[in-house]
């Protein structure tokens, strides 16, 4: 196993090396991409799960003191890619072990139809996973200041009094998702201007890089599901509901009325409103982990929600 949920402490180089980890253990499938620079110079990396010639784009650590969902974006990338693995190499052999086991013929012949459509699923899709679009932030939200490197920075954030476990911003004190140019986008102070920072940056890059056909941006706290846009037109949102939906039934987790999609005050200007209105193509926001558990989130909270979300991606790739 590649991807250790028992390891509490996991910082960003640890997520590093599992992402690259996972590029060469199944290099068939895995591609490891580099899709910028945070502005504390760690590398935003991105995973290309599938050989397909439609795109799904998954993001998650988009804040960063939702540190339970970059680590679980890993481990789905292992489930999907060792399935697809084990069923190039094994597909013949299960057949040959239906017709001479006595044993749990109903479960191996599900696991096999399961490996089956996952081998499927990634000849028809590639999927763009970036497990942590906000390296620096998932930084200080686990180690406090000591964590930035460029002194200016470090010297920037000392001054500003914060629980550090409480950190959503980047290493700039900006909040990503309130950073993407689209109609609800408001400036938030003279110098604010939308897609200031690397992170955004990077992830519009990949949104104009690749016909995605459809992206989920995975937060945490919740468990519950955004899907509905102010800014776009009831037929997409008739489609959003759809997926929506879908989703709920797979994860349990609850769709979010659309009057509460922006809180009354808050700006506008998040990464899955920027896709909707760009591209016109379903784009939702999972919020992971429940409502009340306090930052920081309990390294325990990686297992229920990996179960809780692990399917989704199967979900998807059926309605698209
Ligand atoms: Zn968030």
């Amino acid at each position: 196993m590649t991807i250790d949920f028992s390891r509490e402490e996991y910082s960003y180089d640890d997520l590093i090396s599992d992402a690259y980890g996972l590029s060469i253990k199944y290099n068939k499938i895995i591609q490891y991409v580099t899709i910028g620079k945070s502005h504390d110079n760690r590398d935003i990396v991105m995973l290309r799960l599938g050989t397909g010639k439609k795109y799904i784009l998954f993001s998650g650590g988009v804040h960063g003191r939702e540190t339970i969902n970059p680590i679980v974006l890993l481990k789905i990338t292992e489930f999907y890619a060792k399935q697809y693995i084990e069923y190039e190499k094994n597909g013949y052999k299960h057949n040959y072990l239906l017709r001479e086991t006595n044993s749990n013929v109903q479960r191996l012949y599900e696991d096999m139809i399961f490996a089956k459509c996952v081998y499927e699923l990634l000849q028809t899709y590639t999927i763009l996973m970036i497990p942590l679009l906000n390296p620096d932030g998932y930084m200080i939200s686990l180690y406090g200041h000591k964590s930035v490197r460029n002194p200016a920075l470090q010297s920037k954030l000392k001054r500003i009094k914060y629980n550090y476990s409480e950190w959503k911003f980047n290493g700039r004190g900006i909040d990503i998702n309130r950073n993407f140019p689209c109609r609800s986008w408001k400036p938030k102070g003279i110098n604010d201007y939308a897609a200031s920072e690397n992170e955004s940056k990077a992830l519009i890059q990949v949104f104009h890089q690749y016909r995605i056909k459809c992206y989920l941006d995975f937060h945490s706290r919740g468990k519950c599901i955004y899907y509905y846009r102010n800014s776009m037109s009831e037929k997409y949102n008739e489609r959003q509901l759809y997926i929506a939906k879908r989703l709920k039934n797979i994860t349990k987790y609850e769709l979010v009325d659309p009057e509460n999609e922006i809180e009354y005050g808050d700006s506008g200007g998040n990464t899955v409103q920027y896709f909707s209105e760009h591209f016109n193509k379903p784009a939702l926001t999972i919020e992971t982990v429940d409502e009340n558990a306090p930052f920081p989130l309990d390294y325990r909270l990686r297992i229920s929600t990996y179960e809780e979300i692990k399917l989704i991606l199967f979900e998807l790739a059926g309605l698209l």
